[in-house]
């Protein structure tokens, strides 16, 4: 079977086919085509390479006012992808879909009420749903009939028990939608099942924090294979520090500058695009600069650094009290599994619970690898971020069922 990924983000849009005969594999296979394309204003980065290794780069100019995702996807593909990703040659397209709200939980097969509810989320995720919808119209022009499935980053979270998603706001609250949902979830649960496979083979009743740490940040605490909290909420602003999210605030502050004048749309800017690593080193919001920047001596590049820390350190204390211990910590996405510096930060005080980092391990760059010491209480992994693989693994599974009856 051919899967077609499309995990469409606010500012770039990821492409990825992948191929899975009858038995899924084990691990994640390598897809036989993979495209990204990176939003700057009105213009695009478009990079793609083939399993064989063969590299595509254009620069493109976006035109306002079509779907960008129409714009960029047919240009993508207009260069080699035709002959690879051809509408005949794909058996189901997977959509990676930001919010699900209360409603979805599993993957589905995509219909035009499945399409309206993601619609009508849309207002729980602006900068996401609408995307992602766009692209569930183009693959629809372009390829008709081809079954399409949402897979839901918030479907993981579904299981997360009442007083981890109510918040102590009115009651009321709840029957309109607002509620902590969770994000990162296709991650999350790939992480964890990963790291039970690394473990032992089996989930049982294994206590895991996966961290999610990259552009985005999130963290879940996950007891036998079920989430049972995590830091973001009602929208991904919630919980940690992030590239240029502000993670939680305390309240007060916005409605102190609402007094002073400030809109919400003016407040959903600032803590969305103008917070964080970026707004507090005043250099970037990419962990590299930060940390290069900090070993250079530059004081808000180390204070944005040591921020970053401290609520990571809150976080993984808060994860680990809710699930009573912990069997494994997991670091994961582009800081998680890139740096170094943050992964020996986070764990350097939880010693008391028994976790013990190997340094030498922790510096050296393989994939998918525990970092701590034989005799560590705790297991400490890193784990390759394979959002792509677990939707094309989803998609597989859904549409093997429904063939097989
Ligand atoms: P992601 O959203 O998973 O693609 O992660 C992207 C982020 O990972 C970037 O913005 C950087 O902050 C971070 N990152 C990537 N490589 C490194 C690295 N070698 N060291 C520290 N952070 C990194």
């Amino acid at each position: 079977m051919k899967i077609l990924v499309l995990n469409a983000g606010s500012s770039s849009q990821k492409t990825c086919l992948y191929r899975i005969e009858s038995v899924l594999p084990e691990h994640p296979s390598v897809p036989l085509w993979e495209g990204r394309i990176q939003l700057d204003g009105d213009q695009a980065e478009i990079r793609a390479k083939d399993s064989r290794g063969a590299t595509f780069e254009d620069s493109i100019k976006v035109q306002q006012g079509t779907s960008s995702v129409a714009q960029l996807l047919d240009n993508l593909w207009s260069q080699k992808a035709q002959a690879v990703a051809a509408p005949s040659a794909v058996d189901v397209v997977a959509h990676r879909i930001v919010n699900g709200g209360s409603e979805f939980k599993d993957p589905a097969l995509i219909t035009p009420e499945v399409k309206t509810a993601i619609a009508r989320m849309a207002s729980l995720a602006p900068l996401h749903n609408s995307v992602e919808l766009d692209g569930i119209e183009f693959i629809e022009k372009r390829f008709g009939s081809v079954p399409q499935v949402a897979v839901f980053d918030t479907g993981f979270h579904s299981s997360l028990p009442e007083p981890a998603y109510v918040y102590p706001g009115p009651y009321e609250w709840l029957a309109r939608g607002i509620r902590r949902y969770g994000f990162h979830g296709i991650n999350h649960q790939y992480c964890a099942e990963r790291a039970a496979q690394l473990l032992s083979g089996e989930l049982g009743s294994l206590k895991i924090v996966t961290c999610h740490l990259g552009n985005g940040c999130s963290l879940a605490a996950v007891h036998a294979g079920q989430s049972v909290d995590t830091t973001m909420g009602f929208t991904p602003l919630e919980g940690l520090m992030m590239g240029t999210r502000s993670g939680s605030l305390d309240p007060g502050i916005l409605t102190y500058l609402m007094r002073q004048g400030f809109t919400g749309a003016q407040l959903d800017e600032l803590l969305n695009r103008k917070s964080g690593l970026l707004a507090i080193s005043g250099i970037s919001g990419d962990m590299r600069e930060i940390v290069n920047a900090m070993k250079e001596g530059h004081p808000r590049a180390k204070l944005a650094f040591e921020i970053f820390v401290h609520r990571l350190r809150s976080c993984i204390g808060a994860m680990i009290a809710t699930l009573g211990g912990i069997d494994a910590l997991v670091f994961t996405a582009g800081i998680g599994e890139n740096s170094p510096e943050v992964r020996a930060e986070a764990c350097a005080k939880f010693g008391f619970l028994g976790v013990e980092l190997d340094s030498v391990k922790n510096a050296q760059p393989s994939q998918d690898r525990d970092i701590s010491q034989s005799d560590s209480a705790v297991r400490v992994f890193v784990v390759r971020a394979q959002e792509d693989w677990a939707m094309a693994k989803a998609a597989w599974k859904l549409l093997s069922t429904k063939v097989g009856g």
